[in-house]
């Protein structure tokens, strides 16, 4: 017998009327729980039914529950990206960024308003805390919240693929860092039948559709002090509009994605041959393939939108999408005419709203001596 069947949220708990839903593991997963890539830690040791399966309820066994939903959902996005990898046979065997040892996931690390990951520390930590500090509130654990584990692994997923953006002292390289967690937020969730039939409904197959936002409007995020995932998505921003201010700058970048993968779906679909649903899994797919592709061929440190959006065009097979994937970057001053160069001398960075990977002092501290280190070279040529 193959695979396990776990129990997860279907979307943020806080979101209502979503509920539990039954997934399925291809892979094999030992009591923990944990397999060769990740290990649940700070938990009592959960263990699976006589089938292997890991199926708790919420209510009666709320630490179960949360110890496999976090599982599942750093577990997701490994394979979606390990098998974006395969479908272009990449071969490269990705380990973790400091080797084959699994991450340690903490779904109950303390209590704070946080959740980060620590290359220094192998792990990724969700906390929980009292929204608005108010001690009569529910406490709201951030590993139930879809949107934010996602986010973090993708930071984990990144670091692991290029090391170097870790501490490059490029604004438009923490850009991509950011921006990367929230598209792993929105390819993982496209990466989900179910997930994209109830796109499809909320936005009745237009995905700038304003209506569909409140559907994702994570409350997790809000009470974070961010927006995080498609409704931070869907923008107009240009580079010359965002200032030093990481999180803003990462938004053009995601909202770039964002506008081509509407652009692809609008020419591919045929509502007439295929159910809407299945045509936006296809295109999630090829857009998860297309960045990922990208960032793995781009420059190994201090790499900018131009960079990424040149591998991007370089990468489509498709004459018209190349177009869209131009077009796109163009409008927001990444590539073309009106190219901003504002952003090409080292400056000091400001993190405010950037989740707690980026906040954290072993990624601020490298990065901090990559701008001094470059303004010395720049001032001294
Ligand atoms: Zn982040």
């Amino acid at each position: 017998m193959n695979g396990s069947k776990v129990k997860i949220w279907k979307q943020d708990p806080s979101v209502e009327s979503i509920g539990v839903r039954t997934a399925y593991i291809n892979t094999e997963i030992n009591s923990g729980p944990q397999d060769k890539d990740i290990v649940i830690k700070g938990m009592p040791l959960v263990q699976g039914n006589s089938n292997n399966d890991f199926l708790f309820d919420p209510v009666q066994n709320p630490i179960e529950f949360d110890a496999v939903h976090t599982f599942t959902v750093v577990r997701k996005v490994l394979t979606m990206y390990r098998r974006a990898l395969n479908r272009n046979n990449v071969t490269q065997n990705f380990d973790w960024q400091w080797g084959p040892e699994p991450i340690s996931v903490y779904p109950r690390a303390g209590i704070e308003a946080n959740a980060y990951y620590s290359r220094g520390q192998k792990s990724l930590r969700f906390y929980y805390f009292h929204p608005g500090g108010n001690e009569r509130a529910n406490l709201v654990y951030t590993c139930q919240s879809f949107d934010i584990v996602s986010h973090e692994v993708g930071h984990a997923v990144l670091d692991s693929l290029k090391p170097g953006y870790w501490n490059s002292w490029h604004l438009q390289t923490g850009g991509l860092h950011e921006s990367f967690g929230d598209l792993t937020t929105i390819f993982t969730m496209l990466s989900q039948l179910d997930q994209c039939e109830a796109i499809i409904a909320e936005s009745k197959g237009d995905l700038h559709a304003k209506s569909f936002f409140p559907y994702v409007a994570e409350q997790f995020g809000e009470a974070l002090g961010r927006s995080t995932g498609l409704r931070n998505a869907d923008n107009n921003l240009k580079l010359s509009q965002v200032s030093n201010q990481v999180h803003d700058i990462s938004r053009v970048f995601t909202g770039a994605v964002y506008d081509i993968l509407a652009d692809i779906f609008e020419d591919y679909h045929k509502p007439a041959l295929y159910d809407q649903a299945e045509t936006l899994l296809r295109v999630g797919k090829h857009m998860t393939s297309l960045v990922i592709l990208a960032l793995l061929n781009g420059p190994d440190r201090n790499a900018t939108y131009r960079d990424i959006a040149n591998k991007m065009i370089a990468i489509e097979p498709v004459p018209k999408w190349k177009e869209f994937i131009s077009d796109q970057f163009e409008r927001r001053e990444v590539l073309g005419s009106s190219l901003s160069l504002t952003t090409e001398q080292p400056q000091a960075l400001v993190w405010t709203k950037c989740c707690g990977s980026l906040h954290h002092h072993e990624h601020t501290d490298g990065v901090n001596k990559a701008i001094s280190e470059e303004q010395k070279k720049q001032g001294k040529s």
